[in-house]
């Protein structure tokens, strides 16, 4: 199937052929029709399958053949949960809109608001927005919604884990009822398909690659490691194995600082990425990167959700997360559409339960490669604690063999036993 098979009109083809797209995706193949023809879309599917394209090329079609009044109204709005990934949309909707006459935007918190607000006040055709930023210019009478006519919930299961579907089900309420709604998760827990009933009107159900399945063209395997060497086995394969852009996930914000402070003084240059770090340091670090300036990024997962870096081959998990659907979420960030990529995880004896989990969900035994200086046989499987530590066992209250013995105190600075 082609692009011209799903109806797409001139302009916008001629944009996706200077992406270097040729064929649509299955969840294109599947979303774009359904979309042009109005109707409203359940969309389950990750990153990395082509989802924003499913929804902005139809979307961008939509409101330039449909006779839109010409006021300053916003058409359509996109909620994303993370300023990454809202500014990664707009960039599509940029690329696959340049040769029509929408003028689009996004708005996130974190900065300050001056230059949205102006940018607002010119008036927008399509808004992609977080939805505390979005909320805070509704409440102060800058956004009005009331003639939205597309609404998409994106990354909705994604919303709920950060905390947001509070947020999310105030902007609800704020949307013209009669739209066209289009709501995008990569699971669907029961949580997430109750909010999806309640605000489409018969949707189309399109389901691409379930959030438990890996792609075929990412090569896994995973590097055994005690937890002191995880540094030198990084810097080792970095020097030795990998010259290319590396993107490695860290549990911690404060674990992201070492890994990127340590590989730095070893001469490769790197930069972290995460919830602490200001908006501009962010994307800085992110704009690094892309353009190679930067060899490796070091992120948590949520400041690395939504990092869509085409052509990246190489993703090192540093840890294995508690939540197995993370491992897939985390190793899509490279075998982009159909591309081939590399994932190596390092596990020590915290991340072997993880490991475990991980390899139940995806259904697949992951290789182990033992062929570096720091394999070790001798893991043994420990608990995390929330500081990434391993979790004390709990002290057993001492049990008194009989009444005697309660309330006896040791002597200061005598010997407990009596020498003989
Ligand atoms: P997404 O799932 O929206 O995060 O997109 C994943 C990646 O696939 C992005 O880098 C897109 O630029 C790319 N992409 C989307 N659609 C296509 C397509 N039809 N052909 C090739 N690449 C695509």
């Amino acid at each position: 199937m082609l692009f011209t098979d799903l109806k797409i009109i001139k302009p916008i083809l001629d944009a996706l052929q200077k992406e270097g797209y040729e064929k649509p995706t299955p969840i294109q193949q599947k979303a774009i029709p359904s979309i042009l023809e109005r109707k409203d879309v359940l969309g389950t599917a990750q990153t990395g399958t082509g989802k924003t394209a499913a929804f902005a090329i139809p979307i961008l079609q939509n409101l330039t053949e449909r006779p839109l009044p010409k006021n300053n109204y916003i058409k359509a709005l996109i909620l994303t949960p993370t300023r990454e990934l809202a500014i990664q949309i707009e960039e599509s909707f940029n690329a696959y809109g340049r040769n029509l006459p929408l003028k689009k935007l996004v708005i996130f918190g974190g900065v300050k608001q001056g230059s949205q607000e102006a940018a607002l006040r010119k008036g927008v055709d399509i808004l992609v927005a977080t939805p505390g930023r979005l909320l805070d210019f509704i409440a102060q009478g800058i956004i009005s919604l009331k003639n939205l006519e597309i609404f998409v919930l994106d990354e909705a299961d994604r919303m709920l884990d950060m905390g947001f579907v509070h947020d999310v089900k105030r902007i609800i309420k704020l949307l013209p009822p009669r739209r066209q709604t289009l709501f995008f998760s990569a699971t669907m827990p029961t949580e997430i398909q109750k909010l999806a009933d309640s605000i489409l009107n018969n949707p189309v159900k399109v389901e691409v690659t379930p959030v438990s399945s890996t792609a075929e063209t990412i090569q896994q395997s995973v590097y055994f490691v005690q937890k002191e060497d995880k540094l030198g086995l990084l810097t080792h394969i970095l020097k030795n194995h990998i010259s290319e852009s590396v993107l490695v996930f860290s549990r911690t914000k404060h674990g992201a600082d070492k890994i990127a402070r340590t590989i730095h003084k070893s001469g490769i240059s790197a930069e972290a990425i995460h919830g602490n770090k200001s908006q501009n340091a962010r994307q800085n670090a992110l704009n690094n990167f892309k353009s190679g300036k930067t060899r490796v990024l070091v992120a948590t997962d949520i400041a690395a959700r939504g990092i869509d870096i085409d052509e990246l081959k190489f993703v090192i998990n540093y840890e294995l997360s508690d939540v197995s659907e993370t491992y897939v979420h985390r190793i899509g960030r490279t075998g982009r559409a159909g591309a081939e990529g590399t994932s190596i995880s390092f596990v020590d004896g915290l991340d072997l339960l993880n490991l475990r989990n991980t390899e139940k969900l995806i259904g697949k035994k992951i290789p182990v490669v033992k062929d570096h200086p720091f394999h070790t046989d001798n893991l043994v499987a420990q608990k995390r604690d929330s500081n990434n530590k391993p979790a004390q066992p709990r002290a057993e209250k001492p049990k008194p063999a009989n009444k005697a013995d309660t309330g006896f105190k040791k002597p200061k600075n005598k010997s407990f036993f009596r020498k003989k």
